[in-house]
């Protein structure tokens, strides 16, 4: 087959000359091929009447080595139903300073790719990048369907500048991000529970969320009915920063005089709170030594794995017997920071002992706190929170029910 390459890449036209606009740029001029009449872009009927032409010049995506601009001579119609009317090119979205191959390519590789990168791949300006990036995502992120929400997560992150955070709504059961907003205040994501309506207020069954913030009195002014659920994620994090590390911290203090053993301590930060099966290979040893040698660690080390245990009791009893045997162990520990935690997680405990009957897979939480971080830096430049708002929405587009 003798294929034409033009007729290939640019529908309804075809290459009247090509010039080099510079040592890496090329200049293709299109001509309209004479045997296709142009389409109106309103009733997308064909029309022989062409009231004008005017020439636009858009960027393609690039050829082989060299960067590409074309010439393209755009006719305005006049069409019998609609007036006048410009022609519709498939390949040329209208308005657009580039052509619908380009903007795919781009589309593709920016959810690759920070913007910094494809910036310098193609050429384009990186808010060009950002433009296509943010037209893409209108079009794929979909409406939430408020009417089947039963089960939902609360959380937090932190802004670009640190200080500043905005609060993520997400659908428990499908996992689709319904609602980012700014600030975490509960006058600042209030607007979530408007646009959920009466209704749907009203159908919530349980709302997991971090112990804490605002989250718990707003769910509870507007979803009297639903259970408010202390998440896993959470809690265990809280954990980690408030006894293990200030346990590791003290022991290793305590260990001035032998630099050795101090500096096994100081470094066994991760081992300690990383998940046990997630270690690699080698360093379960290196953690059962470390907790051997350390009474205090190794005590709040078995404490983390029986808090975690509260969130797999099979029924509101048991967890509420896991958690008194729990309270009491860390009174007796003789460790401050775990028993300071301990009195702490008394007054939520309500909310722990109830996720044994509101079962919510919090891990998600997890996978969205790390996403948001990759989003963050992958967006980088960027101090616009619609789009990075979106970014997160097209992240996680949901699972079908
Ligand atoms: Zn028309």
């Amino acid at each position: 087959m003798n294929a034409n390459l033009t007729s290939l890449f640019w529908k309804g036209f075809s290459v009247s000359s090509c010039t080099e606009m510079t040592s890496d740029t090329l200049l293709i001029r299109l001509q309209p091929l004479t045997s296709r009449p142009p389409c109106c872009r309103g009733c997308h009927r064909s029309t022989l009447h062409i009231h004008d032409t005017s020439l636009r010049r858009v960027r393609e995506r690039e050829l082989l080595n060299w960067k590409v601009w074309l010439d393209v001579p755009v006719r305005r119609l006049r069409c019998s139903s609609c007036g006048i009317m410009t022609e519709k090119i498939d390949w040329l979205p209208e308005r657009q300073r580039y052509t619908a191959t380009l903007s795919a390519w781009v589309e593709s590789l920016v959810r690759l790719l920070p913007i910094k990168h494809v910036a310098s791949l193609t050429g384009l300006h990186w808010h060009t990048i950002k433009n296509i990036d943010y037209r893409r995502m209108l079009r794929e992120v979909r409406e939430p369907q408020r009417h089947t929400l039963r089960r939902l997560m609360m959380d937090e992150f932190a802004l670009f500048k640190g200080h500043r955070y905005a609060t993520v709504v997400v659908d428990a059961d499908t996992q689709q991000v319904l609602w980012v907003g700014e600030g975490r205040s509960r006058a600042a994501f209030r607007p979530f529970f408007t646009w959920l309506g009466a209704e749907g207020c009203a159908a919530i069954e349980s709302v997991a969320m971090d112990m804490n913030t605002a989250f718990d009195l707003e769910v509870r002014e507007h979803c009297p009915q639903a259970q408010v659920v202390y998440d896993l994620f959470h809690v265990v994090a809280k954990f980690g920063r408030e006894v293990i590390d200030r346990v590791r911290v003290d022991q290793a203090n305590q260990l001035r005089e032998n630099p050795k053993s101090r500096r096994v301590i100081k470094r066994s930060r991760w081992l300690l709170l990383r998940n046990p099966e997630n270690l690699p290979e080698g360093h379960d040893v290196r953690l059962s030594e470390l907790l051997e040698a350390n009474q205090p660690l190794n005590t709040v080390y078995v404490m983390k794995t029986a808090l975690k245990e509260l969130w797999y009791a099979p029924n509101e009893q048991e967890a509420s017997q896991r958690w008194a045997e729990w309270y009491k162990q860390s009174q007796e520990s003789g460790i401050k920071a775990l028993k300071q935690f301990a009195e702490k997680l008394k007054g939520y405990v309500g909310g722990i002992i109830a996720s044994a009957a509101h079962r919510l897979n919090t891990s998600v939480l997890e996978g969205m706190n790390n996403k948001i971080k990759v989003i963050k830096r992958m967006a980088y430049g960027y101090r616009d929170n619609d789009y990075f708002f979106l970014k997160i929405k097209a992240a996680f587009p949901g699972k079908m029910r």
